[in-house]
């Protein structure tokens, strides 16, 4: 069903960079033998799902979205590509991407763009685009995509699907390439939040291959799922309904918290007063761990390769030149600006602090509320082409996802309406490794 599905509709939406047919069918047929010799079904037992192509496939291409790795086959797994394995998903392919992670609308993807299944004029968002995409369109049951800033909730959004980042910590990224590795967090998009609760509970527990992974019990997620929320405390930042927000996308969340109330929960107005901080610091932060993540790709270990180098330098800058794409290049040369001496105290360490002013925002208000509720982008999904030229424009629809990144706290975006008939995210955010309460207001919700 999915292959069929995914055969139909690909040609329009792009969200495939690798389809692995022979492989999903041989996954399939073993499960199929397994069960039929009295084994058990896993979690997610015959589920068909995708990868973002930055988390790496033994044996399988993975190319981040990007010309440089255009033929890497990495010579192992994953973590979450283990965890999907042994719940018994079986994994179609790999889904395009902005390259590098790099983006919020699947144009910076060096192979083609994503087209929004809503209405193929507009973007699906980015970075996971093509998870996003490919859920939305029926293709696949489940992705999983990785946020940085953004890049899993703004993608759901624009598509109508519900998209999870986890708290910072929770799900190992051994095996994803890493873009900023403060930030980075995979997790799963999904059709509804049910399905989200089991795809996180198949993929997050320590990991001792990532040094940041954290060692915490992990809930009983889809137990959390009760219908209840009567006497929930909700914060709604008047930072995330100000300025630039569409009237219709303030209008649904305005309505959303009206369901909420009418569930017995309690919502006030509350503010978060470093929020317009936040992009000019990510930017710098991001692009800056970028820069040192990115010297890896040299020429010499992984990917392209610049012909006939003159010497060791020639072969560096050729083939970085030949490899990346402009907006790589644009966040390399910004985030090995500000690391270097001299500039290092007036921008990265100042980036730092700001980020400091805006964790402190979010643990005051979770301390007196169990969720912070608000929009996940200011808009619906925009123009293919609109923004592409603009980068400060594009920077700006993060907004309101990029603080939660900073902070390093969980959200869910969630479908709440339509605004000239394109979805809208609700965005549900909550205290650190406080997963259950999220899913569960979420999953009232829906
Ligand atoms: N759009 C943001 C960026 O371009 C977020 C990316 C992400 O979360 N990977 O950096």
């Amino acid at each position: 069903h999915s292959l069929k599905r995914i055969q139909a509709t690909d040609g329009q939406i792009g969200a495939f960079l690798t389809l692995d047919e022979e492989g999903a069918r041989e996954e399939a047929a073993k499960l199929d033998r397994q069960l039929a010799s009295g084994g058990e079904r896993g979690l997610l037992f015959g589920l068909p799902s995708g990868l973002k192509d930055n988390m790496v496939t033994k044996g399988l291409r993975t190319t981040c979205g990007s010309k440089f790795l255009e033929n890497y086959v990495p010579v192992h797994d994953a973590t979450v590509v283990n965890k999907l394995r042994s719940a018994q998903s079986v994994t179609m392919g790999k889904l395009n991407m902005d390259e590098f992670a790099m983006g919020g609308s699947n144009e910076n993807s060096a192979y083609h763009p994503v087209r929004n299944p809503w209405d193929p004029t507009r973007v699906p968002g980015g970075s996971s685009g093509g998870s996003a995409a490919a859920v939305a369109a029926g293709q696949l049951y489940f992705a999983l995509g990785s946020d940085t800033g953004g890049s899993i909730r703004q993608p759901a959004a624009y598509c109508g699907v519900v998209g999870l980042k986890p708290t910072y910590g929770l799900v190992s990224r051994f095996g994803l390439v890493a873009f900023a590795s403060s930030l980075d967090q995979i997790g799963p998009i999904t059709k509804n939040v049910e399905d989200a609760a089991y795809v996180l509970q198949a993929i997050a527990g320590h990991d001792e291959l990532d040094s940041t992974s954290a060692n915490v019990e992990i809930p009983d997620y889809t137990a959390a799922l009760t219908g209840n929320v009567r006497g929930l405390r909700i914060g709604v930042p008047k930072e995330y309904l100000g300025q630039g927000v569409d009237p219709q996308v303030k209008e649904r969340v305005l309505e959303s918290l009206r369901v909420f109330e009418s569930l017995g929960a309690v919502w006030e107005e509350v503010s978060l007063p470093h929020t317009e901080y936040a992009v000019s610091a990510y930017y710098l932060l991001a692009s800056s761990e970028a820069s040192s993540n990115l010297a890896r790709f040299d020429g010499v270990r992984y990917g392209v390769r610049a012909e006939d180098p003159a010497n060791l330098m020639d072969l560096y800058r050729r083939s970085r030149s030949e490899g990346f794409g402009p907006e790589v290049k644009r966040r390399i040369m910004l985030g090995t600006y500000s690391l270097s001496s001299g500039y290092y105290d007036a921008y990265y360490k100042k980036a730092q602090q700001v980020r400091t002013l805006i964790k402190r925002d979010f643990d005051q208000v979770l301390e007196k509320y169990d969720l912070i509720i608000g929009p996940t982008a200011p808009t619906p999904a925009f123009q293919l082409g609109e923004q592409v030229d603009d980068p400060l424009t594009m920077y700006l629809n993060d907004i309101l996802t990029i603080p939660v990144s900073l902070a390093g706290v969980p959200a869910v975006s969630i479908p709440c309406g339509f605004a000239d008939g394109l979805p809208v995210g609700l965005q549900i955010i909550g205290k650190p490794f406080d997963e259950t309460t999220v899913l569960r207001a979420a999953h009232a919700f829906e």
